[in-house]
């Protein structure tokens, strides 16, 4: 009888491993197109959210927004037990920093942290974008009502904050809007050096930087298309990590590229009618956005965004030109794709927010030896772990074993020198880490 026992236990236990959660469904059924809409219309409504524009006045320009924004996210949290600590983060940035800082300008960032009950020093973070820009980068009196870049991944953050402030989590969640992008990314670097100070342990940040259009400029239409960039390894790795790649491998399985594989993954399990894309660079060709400053900081990062961009409606002064409605205006946003792209970051702050951290210590073995053989540091809240390979050529994590409650295993036949491997661990909801491309040999 108790082997019976057991052995259904047991069963249950790995069985549950492989299933997905309802709640994580819930969470995609919860997201509202019709908030995020409102929310979208209020930002552009505000004229110009330019980073230098009026902060006085209550209905125009970046201080009326910031202000707004605020007192949604108190308003949020009015309504979740005041789960939200909500806060400005703010640096002087002065003038002549660069050709676009015209004057001296304070670079607010609007912030709300929901902490998590476990581990509350850890944050994956959301953010979309405050500012807004017209053709002349340092116009900031003209309209600039910004309703793709960046509205929609500031309502997003708005939404996402809605849905998930009914959950606590393990881990916390920062939900940002950030500022100062167009003018050269102040507001992330402000956060990124706050969470320095703070000593923040940062597992990643979702930067969200237009996620409202589907209509591209090269004609194709599509609202389920979309892309995550990330770049292959950290700008912070030493030269000794850099040496090491020669002979370990490691050239696109930095931290970045980890993140970037488990949104697409959690996509795929979760809301396979998506397409998700995994871009493997940094961001556009020669553009930049907010989760680059995080990179800087040697923080996992990675930009979330429409397939199809339409360039006569971003950073475009709002007129008709040869028969082309230029500008970033209201009627170029599809709210249902960008209440898509929204559950698409609240599902993974949620299975990232209820996951044991990611494990740290991962070593390799298996140099002239039939099999392939790991060992890593056990991590707090783990209730078993998942060692991952794919082919070299792969994008994706295509192979996965559950290994259960183990620090170390032999993966039997499978040499070491034909794939590339990681590990994560897993939680008692079967939520996991990010995965660890290994760090040491082990001989
Ligand atoms: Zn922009």
């Amino acid at each position: 009888m108790k082997n019976i026992l057991c052995l259904a236990l047991c069963c249950l236990t790995t069985w549950a491993w492989s299933q997905t959660d309802s709640r994580i469904y819930d969470i995609i059924d919860a997201v509202s197109a019709e908030r995020i809409e409102k929310d979208i219309t209020t930002l552009a409504g505000f004229g110009t959210r330019h980073t230098l524009s009026d902060t006085i006045s209550n209905t125009r320009g970046i201080g009326a927004a910031r202000r707004w924004i605020k007192s949604e996210f108190e308003t949020i949290s009015q309504d979740c037990n005041q789960c939200l600590d909500v806060f400005y983060q703010k640096d002087l940035v002065e003038k002549g920093t660069n050709n676009r800082i015209v004057k001296d300008v304070m670079v607010v960032n609007v912030v709300a942290i929901q902490k998590g009950t476990k581990y509350p020093n850890r944050y994956i973070i959301m953010s979309g974008d405050i500012d807004s820009r017209i053709s002349d980068p340092n116009n900031f009196t003209d309209d600039a009502p910004g309703a793709n870049d960046n509205a929609s991944g500031m309502a997003g953050t708005l939404e996402a904050t809605r849905v998930l402030s009914k959950y606590q989590f393990d881990n916390s969640i920062i939900y940002v809007g950030l500022s100062g992008e167009e003018q050269g990314l102040f507001g992330g670097k402000g956060l990124a050096a706050h969470a320095k100070e703070e000593g923040w342990e940062i597992i990643g940040i979702l930067n969200n930087d237009m996620i409202g259009n589907i209509t591209g400029v090269d004609g194709v239409v599509s609202n389920r298309d979309f892309r995550i960039f990330s770049e292959p390894v950290p700008p912070t790795e030493t030269e000794k990590e850099r040496k090491a790649r020669r002979f370990y491998g490691g050239e696109v399985d930095g931290i970045s590229r980890q993140l970037a594989r488990y949104v697409h993954k959690t996509t795929k399990t979760y809301m396979p009618e998506m397409n998700p894309t995994l871009i493997y660079r940094l961001d556009r060709f020669g553009r930049g956005g907010h989760h680059r400053p995080f990179n800087d900081a040697g923080f996992a990062g990675i930009r979330i965004m429409e397939s199809h961009e339409n360039y006569t409606q971003q950073h475009q002064d709002i007129r008709m030109e040869n028969g082309i409605a230029y500008g970033d205006v209201l009627e170029h946003v599809n709210f249902e794709y960008a209440k898509k792209l929204t559950a698409v970051n609240a599902i993974n702050l949620a299975s990232i927010a209820w996951a044991p951290p990611t494990p740290q210590e991962v070593g390799i073995g298996g140099i002239v030896e039939p099999s392939a053989r790991f060992s890593w540091k056990a991590v707090e809240g783990a209730v078993g772990y998942k060692i991952y390979w794919r082919d070299t050529t792969s994008p994706t994590w295509d192979y996965s074993r559950n290994v259960g409650n183990v620090t170390e295993f032999t993966l039997d036949g499978i040499v070491i020198d034909n794939y590339f491997f990681g590990v994560s661990a897993i939680g008692k909801d079967g939520h996991e880490s990010l995965v660890k491309f290994p760090n040491h040999i082990i001989r």
